[in-house]
Parts: C-alpha cells; structure tokens; sequence
C-alpha cells in the first residue's frame, strides 16, 4: 500500500496508535487529531491538504520555522564538503564553540564550550560538571522542566521517578507553588509589594542547607510548563545567595534562549550571570539536534576524562546549521521581528479579551515572541475549549501551565505580516467559538 496517498488523519492515527505506546500520545495538547505532510515558514499541512498556522515551533525548536532557506543552504553547503565525525575536531565545531562564547559574551580565555545532541543530555553534562566541581545534590525551582531522560525526569519534580533514588538522594525540588507565578499567585499577593513571599521558603531552604548544595539549576522564565516569566528580582536575590555561599548557578535556556523572549539570552536580559548556560532547541534551527553547555573553564574542567561524548554531538552537519543560526540572530532582524510580532498578538489578544465581559478573569501576558493568554485559575475548560477553538481555525496554539489554564501562542520569529494578519482573522473567531461555549458553561 503507498502511504502517501492516504489523506485522512484519523486513518494516519490508527496507524500510529499501532506502532507506538500510549505514553507517545500526548492528549494534552491540542495539535492531536492532525498528521502533518509540509511544512514552510510558519505553516504546516496535513494530509487532507488543510493549512496551518504553527504557533508552536516545536516549543521554540524551529523558532525560523520550516524550511527557512539560509538554514538549508548552510545544512546543503556542508553536506556537500563533510558530513560525520564522532569526537574527532573539526573546524565547524570549533569555530561554532568560539562563536557561541563571543555571541554570548562570555570571556574565551576563561569559559568553554561542551555539545551534547539533546537538551536532557545537555542538562546532564552540566550536572555532571557542577556536582565534580563542587559535590552536593542540585535543586530544582518551580514548574520546571528539564527533559525525560531518567536523570533528568526527576529534576521536573510532578514526574518523578523514584526508583531511581535520585530524589532526596540527589535531587532538592521546591514545590511548584514555591514559584513567582503572579498571574495565579497562590498567596493572592501582588508583586512587587508581596516581596517576592512565594519564594522565601526555598531561597531560605538554599541558604540553610548551602553545604550540600552542588547547584541551582533554574529556567529564566518556566517554558514547557507555562511560559511564566517570572519578576527578575527572583534572579538577584538567588545570585546573592550562590554567590555567598560558593554555590553554582545553571541557567536552562533550552527554551528561553535564542530569541524566543526577545533576547538571545533571556538571563542576560534580565540582568544576570550564571556560572553555567545551557542551550538546545533552536540552536539546530528546527533541522538538527545539537545542544550546548557555556561556561566557566574551570567548572566544565573538572569533568572527569571519558566522562561526556555522544556519537553525534557538534557533527560538522549540526555545528554549520547551529553557526548559521547563530548568524542570523545576531546579524539578522530576526529577535527584533519576533517581539515585535508577539507584540501584535498580545495588543490584539488584550483587545478580543476587552470585547468580551464574561473574559474579565483572562488576562494576557508575555514577552518577545511569546503570547499568552491566561484565563485564570479554575478556568481550565475555557482554555481548554479556546485551544481546540484554535485548531478548529486551523491554528496551533499550545495549552499550557501548572494547571493548564493558559493558551500560548509563539509564532516562528519570521512570521510575515500576511501570515500575522490571518492569524489575529483566526483567533477573532476562535475567541467568538470559545465565548459562545461560556454561554453554555453552568
Ligand atoms: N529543558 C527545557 C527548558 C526544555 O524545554 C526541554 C524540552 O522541552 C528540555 C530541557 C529537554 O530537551 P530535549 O527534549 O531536547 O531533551
């Protein structure tokens, strides 16, 4: 049978329910019940030949969206010069590693570069690092999310896996609500004048038990979890305290980083330095899985030798596609374009929400390339039905959030002006779908 002729998703699903297990089916997200053919720029097909806008980008994988022709003109140049080499140097990789470091302003002379294919396995080389430059367990804040390795699924602590032993034994997790999450703020307090109370207890716990902590891994702004950016206040207060006690700092910008929220560096932006920088995701454009850990020498010295090597980290195709994404961000208008597209969706978004009475407990937020809207605690339904409204508009929004009560929408930061100006037509009427369903609510 020839499988491209086959148009019907729900058909293509029946095949894919056969050769996978349930856990591949993520029913949390709204995007299921579509297989997808094609791809360009910020839209993608399914098989019956439907169109879509893409306001996901993979969780800012392909934050140029599909296809974007500079990033395959660099993967065509190297596929034609060098393809594979496992661990052995090559100039792509070195160049990449000293472009990352200048890009991101970290002195060379005294910060250093490690590529691993995956964000997981990126997170995993700094934990490594952090713990053999100074032993303890590592703590985790928030929502956060870390990846699905066995490792590193404890460190995002609704899953975890206690067999492993990890937890406790390794691993110190502030609860989800030990989190500036002030669109829904636990407390009912408002920032700046609730002083930040949400995080006492953890920023405390840090402090009293700084002996047998090796480092605070944190993400800028809560990304797979919600898109919760939180105060910046948060980071200077935990700088103070790793500062104070020798602790060290990992920032995860598998997602933050790389223009996502209007800055190649979302931690720079909000005014602070970690001792270790991880970034995945984008870095491959959307096209190849590489993934980066900057920083200081004589942390990520202190590997031990054997300890980190991944048969297709920093391959001479990755590392061309990683330089050449490097290059448009820093040289090209695209982080500019992105924010400015997100403040689009924000200003328009604010406005449907402003026309609608029974949306006075929504509100929008967000940043850079990021829109989103929150439609309040207990309000999970109503996001719910706006992100398959969505869908039924033929856009893919991401549902999301600690109790996921937040709609998401991060457009490809080269999303065109005809492209945006669809979008906003779609979401009028799945904002119209979604307020007609309130009306049916009890
Ligand atoms: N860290 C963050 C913040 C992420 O968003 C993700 C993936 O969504 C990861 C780590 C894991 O990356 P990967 O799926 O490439 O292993």
């Amino acid at each position: 049978m020839s499988t491209e002729k086959i148009d019907d998703s729900a058909e293509w699903l029946t095949r894919f329910r056969n050769v996978h297990p349930t856990a591949a089916a993520r029913d949390h997200d709204p995007k299921f019940g579509r297989v997808f053919v094609r791809g360009a720029g910020a839209r993608l097909w399914d098989v019956a030949g439907n169109d879509y806008i893409d306001l996901t980008c993979g969780y800012s994988a392909a934050n140029f969206g599909q296809s974007f022709p500079p990033l395959i003109e660099a993967a065509n140049r190297q596929l034609q010069t060098l393809t594979h080499l496992t661990g052995e140097p090559h100039v792509g990789r070195i160049a990449l590693a000293e472009r990352l470091l200048d890009a991101f302003d970290w002195p060379r002379e005294s910060s250093q570069v490690m590529f691993n294919t995956t964000g997981a396995r990126a997170i995993e080389t700094a934990w490594k690092a952090a713990t053999a430059f100074r032993p303890g367990k590592i703590v985790t804040l928030g929502p956060a999310f870390h990846g699905r390795s066995l490792a590193t699924l404890p460190l995002g602590h609704t899953q975890p896996l206690a067999p492993l032993g990890l937890l406790d034994e390794h691993i110190l997790c502030g609860a989800s609500a030990e989190y500036p999450y002030c669109a829904a703020c636990p407390l009912q307090l408002h920032y700046p004048d609730c002083d930040l109370q949400c995080v006492s207890q953890v920023l405390t716990m840090i402090s009293d038990r700084a002996p047998e902590i090796s480092a605070v891994l944190v993400e800028p702004a809560i990304g797979a979890r919600g898109m919760i950016v939180p105060p910046a206040e948060l980071f200077q207060r935990l700088c103070r305290i790793a500062r104070q006690h020798g602790i060290l700092l990992i920032a995860d910008e598998i997602q933050t980083g790389l223009g996502r929220f209007g800055h190649l560096s979302l931690a720079k932006g909000q005014g602070w330095q970690p001792d270790l920088l991880v970034l995945g995701k984008s870095l491959g454009g959307g096209l190849v899985p590489i993934s980066a850990v900057l920083g200081r020498s004589d942390v990520l010295e202190c590997l031990v030798v054997g300890s980190e090597s991944e048969t297709f980290a920093a391959s001479p195709l990755a590392t061309a596609v990683a330089s050449e994404v490097l290059e448009q961000l820093t040289c090209g208008p695209w982080i500019e374009r992105g924010a400015s597209a997100g403040e689009k969706l924000r200003a328009f978004t604010r406005k449907l929400l402003q026309q609608h009475d029974s949306a006075a407990s929504s509100i929008v937020e967000g940043q850079g390339a990021c829109c989103v809207i929150e439609f309040g605690s207990q309000a999970a339904p109503r996001a719910r039905r706006f992100a398959e409204a969505c869908v039924g508009q033929h856009l893919l929004p991401q549902l999301t959030g600690p109790e996921l009560t937040r709609v998401a929408l991060m457009p490809p930061l080269t999303i065109n002006e005809e492209e945006l100006s669809v979008t906003c037509s779609r979401l009028q009427l799945a904002f119209a779908d979604c307020m007609d369903f309130e009306a049916e609510l009890p």
